[in-house]
């Protein structure tokens, strides 16, 4: 623990963010089930079984740059004038070279046999049929090597990859066009909350949008999940442990926003415990503070709260993580986190860790400065719309403006 959370008075009751997604990880089975896709459907999909290579990559010697392909005994200390005996284009193998000759080669195309260097065309001088070939390369030179890059058989990526368009690149380079990924997972979502409307309709009195159907959606989406939303469910015991029971039966996760408190109107807790087992954890992090994590028979369940941006930082925090899991992703979960200047100071220590919407701003030289959004409301979700991260800031610390701190930009939380 840093220097500065000593002065902390008494130790915290809640959980530390680390804690609860350590307990929260722990209970994430990835899921069994897979199927095979052909590469141009599976972006975003997760390897099941590894990859091993078809090839040699390079599948042969070859030319790593357009000119002239040489025996390096044929030239002297300032290399030779030799005749060109073939035209080698990419895709075109040559014969031998002949003793004596040289053959003009262009980039990727296969090496002819007998050739120990390829001199590349700026230092070479054409002469009609002939070449001045302008210096004696090292033994070599310019050539890539058979199996340079990937041996055959080797193994090219692990289980547990997520497939970006690189890793895609990468199967179809060792000539794989099917792989076997972990099937979709399905994730059910609800939002409780009487006062609920669906947008589209007109809002009657006490009424608010229910945009935490469509912020959970969205980022299930981006994870690639299947999504099946049941709307919207009302403030009772009967009415959320239907949606439970609903929810679970089709799917792998539940999720639901709102109604995770301990007020009268939050129902979550005794539905859950109904139909499973449920823990409700006061988490040191704000927002958020509450999640609720349990099963519904055999379905994991995660609960956030309702504030519309308290419920996107659980997610990014610990819904996230728990889902890639069960997706099968087997390498480290951590977002990225980038240090860069506050552009503000943080005078008070807080107890919880803050997770603060912020963006970064460049100064006239380059630097990046993190900013805050003006207002900490965790109803605003306009905030998070303007911010392009989440900007950490450590239980118990204080820091000046300039000082550096950790920015966790979205494409980190929200891949
Ligand atoms: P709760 O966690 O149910 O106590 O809700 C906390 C706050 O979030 C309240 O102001 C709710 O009106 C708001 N809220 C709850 N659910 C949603 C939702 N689906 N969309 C937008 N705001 C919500
Ligand atoms: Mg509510």
């Amino acid at each position: 623990m840093s220097a500065c959370c000593d002065s902390l008075p008494t130790p915290s009751p809640l959980k530390t963010v680390e804690q609860a997604l350590a307990l929260l990880l722990e209970q994430a089975r990835p899921l069994g089930d897979t199927e095979t896709l052909p590469l141009d459907r599976a972006l975003g999909r997760v390897l099941a079984t590894p990859i091993h290579s078809r090839v040699d990559v390079a599948p042969w010697d070859n030319s790593a740059m357009d000119g002239y392909a040489v025996r390096i005994a044929d030239l002297g200390e300032t290399g030779a004038t030799l005749p060109v005996s073939q035209r080698i284009p990419a895709g075109a193998p040559g014969g031998p070279l002949a003793a004596g000759t040289a053959a003009r080669i262009f980039t990727g195309a296969p090496l002819p046999e007998g050739a120990d260097a390829v001199v590349m065309q700026e230092v070479c001088e054409r002469q009609g049929d002939r070449v001045r070939i302008g210096e004696r390369p090292r033994p070599g030179a310019n050539i890539r090597r058979r199996g340079e890059d990937i041996r055959s058989g080797e193994r090219v990526l692990e289980a547990g990859t997520r497939l970006l368009p690189q890793q895609l690149g990468l199967a179809a380079s060792v000539g794989v066009a099917e792989v076997e990924v972990v099937r979709r997972l399905r994730v059910a979502l609800f939002a409780s909350g009487d006062e609920l409307a669906m947008p589209g309709s007109d809002l009657g009195p006490g009424q608010i949008y229910n945009s935490n159907q469509f912020t959970l959606g969205g980022l299930l989406q981006a994870l690639g999940c299947e999504v099946q939303a049941l709307g919207i469910v009302e403030d009772t015991l009967e009415a959320t442990t239907a949606a439970l029971e609903r929810a679970a039966a089709g799917a792998d996760l539940v999720l639901a926003s709102g109604g995770v408190s301990v007020g009268e109107e939050d129902h979550v807790k005794p539905a859950v415990e109904r139909l499973g087992r449920l823990d409700l954890w006061r988490i040191a992090v704000r927002p958020g503070k509450p999640l609720a994590f349990g099963h519904i028979g055999e379905t994991p369940f995660i609960g956030s709260p309702g504030n519309p941006v308290s419920l996107f930082v659980t997610f990014c925090l610990f819904a996230r993580p728990f889902i890639r899991r069960m997706q099968g992703v087997s390498g480290p979960l951590d977002p990225l986190r980038v240090p860069a200047r506050a552009a503000f100071a943080w005078p008070k220590a807080v107890k919880r860790r803050e997770y603060a919407r912020a963006r970064l701003g460049l100064d006239d030289r380059g630097e990046a400065w993190i900013e805050l959004y003006p207002s900490r409301s965790s109803a605003v979700l306009s905030s998070v719309v303007w911010a392009g991260g989440l900007a950490e800031i450590p239980e118990g610390c204080t820091f000046e403006r300039g000082e550096r701190i950790l920015f966790l930009p979205f494409e980190g939380l929200l891949a």
